[in-house]
């Protein structure tokens, strides 16, 4: 008899999931409401991962995300992915919020984290040059980093079609119905399909998905945290830096981006609904004013490249909730920050805890699995001679077709090989309409290149969800 195991959501959490869980079953299938894999709240965040030195010590946030700092060595080997470890600061500049520091101290210790240590004035001056002269003085968290979760999510979701899984996108789940003891997955495409187990990792959706299977978990309330994406053109800062924080979330920090550009933000407002990801004057204004804190010279009017808004699936506990539910379910709720770090340790904790232990299923490594995986270079970051040998085989890896980026046209072919169908498909997966220009220069470039090679009318050819699409008429391109 076939053993098919159900996840429901193509976020960071889901797609590590169903990786780890393809290490042991085949017939694993991802699902998710998108047109790709990490477009949700994996896509608009921080993008840090966190030492775990702050959770409060004791909590399932706690457990999983030094654990899950410490798996993305291996991960990033495996998945091939941009991650560096560029470590941390969380700086004093009144001499009251020293204080703060020394409890930090106290509470990594708790949480078994040894990589941090208190760095004083000068040192850190040192360390950076651009911040606030006021500062007294910082922790610094060595293991802390940066990297792309979004491409994460889709190289576990490729590594789980390499080893025989299947990944389902514009599938979002709308009914269950428990029949013979399986589960029936009831789309609304209309398809349908059975499952023997299913793994919810929804995300913000995860309370209104559990209940689809009469199951409760902690009410999920979105909490808006906005941004400023600054470009590369100055250096800013060497590692993250963030503010001693408010109650309500680490604070508005200012941290470089894996690719060289810079991040400042977040705030944190609740907000009404699940999908208000816009950005207001409001927040954007009290940002500025809290990023200028740290480092005093940020140039927002020179150095703007875009603003965006990310929503944080909180609960009032803010803690994970991770367990089987009623109905035989496993709800993956709650995953608010620091869930980028904790994912690779919520993935195991799901598998070896959940599924081998308190539910019973025995379930063996199989032995035909391959864990690492090939992705395209960034080809302006190779070796000079290593690039012209690509261009001898390959013209297009010549043809620069984003120059805020510098992403070739082999890369946007590539990217059209491995699923690529949409506008942002080619964004998040390449980084070309990423930059400066935002797409002003090379959008109809990239057009092109999707239609020719998915043989499609440029009509067909949307931003990412269907109607969204970028011309309506035949145009001359
Ligand atoms: C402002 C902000 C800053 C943050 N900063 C950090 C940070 O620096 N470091 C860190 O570690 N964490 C950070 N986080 C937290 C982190 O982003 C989240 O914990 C993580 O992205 C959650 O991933 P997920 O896979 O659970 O959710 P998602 O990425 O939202 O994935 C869930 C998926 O489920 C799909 N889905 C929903 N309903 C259905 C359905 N009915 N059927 C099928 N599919 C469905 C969605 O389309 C989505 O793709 C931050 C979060 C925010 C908002």
């Amino acid at each position: 008899m076939i053993f098919l195991i159900a996840i429901i959501g193509g976020g960071i959490v889901g797609t590590l999931i169903a990786r780890e869980l393809n290490k042991y079953v085949e017939d694993v299938w991802l699902f998710e409401a998108k047109t790709n894999f990490g477009m949700a709240v994996t896509k608009s965040n921080s993008a840090i991962l966190h030492g775990g030195y702050d959770d409060p010590p004791g909590s399932l946030r706690a457990q999983l995300c030094y654990k899950g700092n410490q798996l993305y060595t291996q991960l990033q080997k495996e998945l091939n992915f941009d991650l560096k470890r560029v470590g941390s600061h969380v700086v004093a500049i009144e001499d009251e919020e020293t204080n703060y520091i020394y409890d930090l101290l106290k509470k990594a210790e708790k949480n078994g984290v040894k990589e941090v240590r208190i760095v004083e004035k000068l040192e850190l001056l040192e360390m950076e040059k651009n911040i606030n002269p006021k500062a007294k003085r910082s922790l610094f968290c060595e293991i802390a980093g940066i990297f792309d979760p979004w491409i994460v999510a889709i190289q576990a979701a490729k590594s789980v079609r390499i080893n025989g899984g299947r990944t389902l996108t514009k599938k979002r789940l709308v009914e269950v119905e428990k029949k013979n003891g399986k589960f029936l997955l009831k789309f609304q495409d209309k398809s349908e399909y059975f499952a023997d187990l299913v793994i919810n990792a929804a995300g913000l959706y995860a309370d209104d998905v559990a209940k689809l299977f009469g199951d409760e978990v902690p009410e999920i309330f979105p909490v808006k945290g906005e941004y400023f994406l600054l470009s590369k053109d100055y250096q800013y800062v060497n590692s993250t830096i963030f503010p001693v924080p408010t109650g309500i979330s680490k604070g508005c920090l200012v941290l470089p981006t894996v690719d060289g550009g810079y991040l400042v933000g977040p705030n944190a407002n609740r907000v009404m609904s699940k999908n208000d990801t816009a950005t207001t004057r409001e927040g954007l204004n009290e940002i500025r004013e809290k990023g200028m804190r740290l480092v005093p010279n940020l140039n927002f009017r020179r150095h703007l490249v875009k603003t965006f808004a990310g929503l944080r699936p909180e609960t009032e506990k803010k803690d994970f909730y991770i367990d089987v539910g009623k109905s035989g379910a496993i709800h993956v709720s709650g995953i608010r920050s620091p869930g980028l770090t904790a994912a690779p340790a919520i993935a195991k904790y799901v598998v070896e805890y959940l599924i081998q232990e308190k539910i019973g299923l025995k379930i063996y490594q199989r032995e035909n699995y391959i864990a690492e995986m090939e992705k395209t270079p960034h080809l302006v970051h190779i070796d000079r001679d290593k690039w012209n040998k690509i261009i001898q085989e390959d013209p297009n890896a010549g043809e620069m077709i984003c120059h805020c980026n510098k992403v070739t046209k082999k890369e946007i072919i590539d990217s059209i090989n491995n699923g690529a169908r949409t506008l942002d498909d080619i964004k998040f997966m390449t980084r070309a309409s990423f930059g400066e220009c935002q797409g002003g220069f090379c959008t109809a470039k990239i057009l092109k290149i999707l239609a020719e090679y998915t043989n499609r009318d440029p009509r067909e050819i949307n931003q990412n969800e269907d109607g969204t699409w970028i011309v309506n008429a035949k145009v001359r391109i």
